[in-house]
């Protein structure tokens, strides 16, 4: 059984000078190949069920298969709620199998956020359950703007609430479909100088190889959450299928085609976080 909490993999992360993955999962053969992945690398990885997941599968059915993945592993894996927005969404997913939740408080006011996050801390840890909060704001590429994350308020919301990881806003942004964010170092160094917990990277998508490598082996960001890149590729892989493959028409071979492509660019994304 190697179902984990995000301090078993992101501790030994920062120690390490390593980065962890966390892939948006959006089904089941996507969750195979990153799986597939981890265990060929022989790293730990996170498999996260965000909103728009959530409301395409209830965790009711979504926990219990990322706890069977990650159950039958070889390698640390750690079963994620993504931007849950309250706490009856975090104790749904951890009644369900979930082994971390994220409380996206970034829209409240910092009182509120801390308050509201320290709640979910109260409730994960006494199941064993890891907590990942935001301060600032993390946008959307061609929506909503970001709030660059201010590090005494980093500080005060990490420690106030109890959280065990922290996702900040340095330039990183949802849903870019290139890898051109501008990373405020200087920003990331203040932050990670005033708060104890690991760092989480969301929109990594966007972010540089070059610069991943460098958050990972340099600076205290132990988690990249990866989706738009991912899902990029699975698009392509099922296109190609379907239009070189034209006697293809059943469900299972066609969505197994994606599975190698998948699994291929999840390694090669662990393999430039690690030194
Ligand atoms: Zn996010």
């Amino acid at each position: 059984m190697s179902i984990a909490s995000l301090n078993d993999v992101l501790k030994p992360a920062k120690t390490g000078g390593y980065g962890v993955v966390g892939f948006v999962v959006l089904g089941w053969e996507d969750a195979l190949s990153y799986v597939a992945a981890a265990e060929k690398m022989q790293t730990p990885i996170v498999l996260q069920a965000g909103p728009g997941f959530r409301r395409h599968m209830p965790v009711e059915i979504s926990g219990p298969m990322l706890r069977y993945l990650a159950e039958k592993a070889s390698v640390p894996i750690v079963c994620h709620i993504d931007h849950a927005t309250c706490l009856e969404e975090c104790i749904a997913g951890i009644d369900h199998g979930f082994s971390s939740v994220m409380f996206d408080g970034s829209r409240l006011t910092l009182n509120e956020n801390i308050a509201k996050s320290a709640r979910v801390v109260e409730h994960a840890h006494r199941n064993g359950v890891s907590v990942e909060g935001e301060i600032g704001f993390v946008g959307y590429d061609s929506g909503e703007k970001s709030k660059m994350t201010m590090p005494a308020e980093a500080a005060r919301l990490t420690s106030e609430a109890g959280l065990d990881a922290l996702a900040v806003s340095v330039g990183n942004l949802h849903l870019q479909k290139t890898g051109n964010a501008d990373i405020n170092l200087r920003r990331l160094a203040e932050i990670e100088a005033s708060v104890a917990c690991p760092l989480v990277i969301h929109g990594a998508s966007g972010v540089p190889d070059e610069m991943r490598r460098h958050l990972a082996t340099r600076t205290g960001v132990c988690k990249f959450n990866i989706g738009t890149e991912f899902r990029q590729c699975f698009g392509k892989a099922l296109r190609s299928a379907l239009e070189d493959e034209i006697e293809l028409f059943d469900r299972i071979d066609i969505l197994n085609k994606t599975r190698r492509p998948l699994q291929e660019i999840a390694e090669k994304t662990i393999k430039n976080l690690r030194p």
